[in-house]
């Protein structure tokens, strides 16, 4: 058997699993699966590259992880149930030590969910991850980008910015007295936000229920929210805008303390890799949401509300704060 196929049997056929009976996984030309009645499908895709979307020296298991963490996320946002995932894997290298570490991430992520990857394909080349990820929605329940209303609360899911700080230390481009102020638990807290997001599922039937449009937060939350607002304005005459209150910002006590030495907000503002969501509700909603969250032990912070206006302002003690300049992340 060639190398491609043994390394298929050996890492990936064992994440296989659970399948329903009479459905195919990996091993034939394509996998064949079963359909809930009265759902439909989602299905999301995203791409790392190695010294792209994560640090060189990123494990193998935190890879493995966040490259199904990204897409469970995208579901996530969508109001959806996690259903299957399959893995585009380009390695520049057989490294069975290295796979199976990968492997072993992917894995631990997957069993939470007890989703089966159904297959795949394999590739030489500089190390790349595609993974596509199903899940299913009840009928015309998805939860979209294009459903934000004047008067919605906007809010966010857990803390933000801390994947953002997590990546200027494992980068070495934090300032070192600021470096220097941290703990090896604050550290290491700070590289787990980076490589090992949990996304936001426990809250799909909540958000289905209560939210009018939804995004996970991977570029940013101006930029995301940006996306947001300028789906959901498309279809009405005048643009939608929002205010965001700063001081309402969830953030961590590390953040809070690395915004107040550097005066800078733009941090947990335009980093991305946060995978928390940035959703709105009716004011009405609003506390229905948030009841259900505490419930499901998801924090959930009010940050602004969407208004009848060309821009986002960021308001700090009724103050504007301008960060026209800063961008979300971009590839081009
Ligand atoms: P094909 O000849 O159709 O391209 P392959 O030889 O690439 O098929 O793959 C054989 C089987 O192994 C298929 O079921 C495919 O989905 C699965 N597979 C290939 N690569 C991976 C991977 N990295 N992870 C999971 N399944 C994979
Ligand atoms: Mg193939």
């Amino acid at each position: 058997m060639s190398l491609e196929f043994d390394l298929i049997d050996q890492f990936f056929k064992p994440l296989c699993s659970p399948m329903q009976k009479g459905d195919v996984g990996i091993g034939d030309d394509g996998a064949v699966l079963s359909a809930p009645e009265n759902h439909q499908l989602v299905v999301v895709t995203d791409t790392l590259i190695k010294g792209v979307h994560f640090p060189v020296d990123t494990s193998a298991y935190d890879i493995g992880w966040k490259a199904l963490a990204v897409n469970l996320s995208d579901l996530a946002a969508m109001g959806a149930t996690p259903a299957f995932y399959s893995l585009a894997l380009t390695l520049p290298e057989h490294d069975a030590e290295w796979l199976s570490q990968f492997a072993e991430g992917m894995s631990a992520l997957a069993s939470q969910y007890h989703i089966p990857l159904i297959g795949g394909d394999t590739t030489k080349g500089v190390l790349t991850l595609t993974v596509t990820a199903q899940g299913w929605v009840p009928v015309q329940q998805a939860v979209l980008r294009s459903g934000a209303q004047v008067g919605d609360v906007i809010c966010v899911t857990g803390c933000i910015g801390d994947a953002a700080l997590g990546l200027k230390l494992a980068l070495g481009t934090l300032h070192a007295a600021f470096k220097e102020s941290l703990s090896v638990t604050e550290q290491q807290a700070l590289l787990q936000a980076l490589n090992r997001p949990s996304p936001q599922l426990s809250m799909a039937d909540a958000l289905r229920q209560y939210a009018h449009s939804a995004i996970d937060i991977s570029d940013g939350l101006l930029a995301d929210l940006g996306h947001v607002l300028t789906k959901s304005g498309r279809s009405r005459a005048l643009p939608l805008g929002a205010d965001i209150e700063l001081s309402a910002l969830p953030v961590s006590d590390v953040m809070q303390r690395y915004i107040s030495e550097n005066r800078d907000w733009a941090l947990p503002l335009t980093g991305g890799d946060d995978y928390q969501l940035c959703l709105t509700v009716s004011a009405e909603n609003y506390p229905l949401l948030q009841a259900a969250c505490s419930v499901l032990d998801v924090s959930l912070t009010a940050i602004g509300s969407v208004v009848e206006q060309s821009t986002v302002r960021c308001l700090f003690e009724d103050e504007e704060v301008d960060f026209s300049a800063a961008e979300g992340y971009s590839h081009f």
